[in-house]
Formats: structure tokens, C-alpha cells, sequence
């Protein structure tokens, strides 16, 4: 089964303005995903405050242009697999 949102990353046309916010932007630290220890529950997709993370079939992974950095994925994701990193001159 795959997961799948109107919200999944890129969000939206741009075009259309709603949701086409660049909210990557903003951040200061970013989420690295480590694919061999993703389960594939999608609590991370699922509590994204952005809904900007995908389901790459083998693993869930953040759309960096519109992640935000806030590292919920992180504390929700029972099997420790992201972790954030700070972004570079931040
Ligand atoms: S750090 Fe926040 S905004 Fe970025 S993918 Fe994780 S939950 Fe979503
Ligand atoms: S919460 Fe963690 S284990 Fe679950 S889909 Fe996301 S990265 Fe994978």
C-alpha cells in the first residue's frame, strides 16, 4: 500500500498560490531519513505539520523544499529512522 495526500510534496500547482509557500526556507536544521531502518508505518507522513513527506516505496522521505524543520518526524518516528542535521551556515 502506498501513501498518498493532495499535500504531498510539491504541494500543490504553484500557480494556484495556496499551499505553494516555500516553507524550506525557514529552516534551520534538516531531517535525513535512513531508509534501512524505515518500517514504512507513516506516523511521519501522517504528522507532518507540512505534509511534506513522501512515500518512496521502500521508505518515507521529507520534500526539503517544503520542510519546514521542526523536527516532529523525528520524535514521532518509532523506529529511529531520521534524524535531524543543522543546516550549514545556520
Ligand atoms: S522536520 Fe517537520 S516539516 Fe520537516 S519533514 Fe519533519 S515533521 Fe515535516
Ligand atoms: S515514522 Fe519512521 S518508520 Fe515510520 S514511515 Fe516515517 S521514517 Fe519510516
Amino acid at each position: 500500500m502506498r501513501f498518498h495526500s493532495p499535500f504531498e510534496g510539491p504541494w500543490a500547482d504553484p500557480e494556484a498560490g495556496l499551499f505553494s509557500v516555500r516553507s524550506g526556507d525557514w529552516r534551520q536544521q534538516r531531517p535525513v531519513a535512513n531508509g534501512a531502518r524505515c518500517c514504512r508505518c507513516g506516523l511521519c507522513f501522517l504528522y507532518c505539520p507540512t505534509g511534506c513527506i513522501s512515500d518512496r516505496v521502500t521508505h518515507f522521505e521529507a520534500e526539503l523544499e517544503f520542510c519546514k524543520g521542526c523536527g516532529l518526524c523525528v520524535y514521532i518516528c518509532p523506529a529511529a529512522a531520521i534524524a535531524m542535521r543543522a543546516e550549514e551556515g545556520c
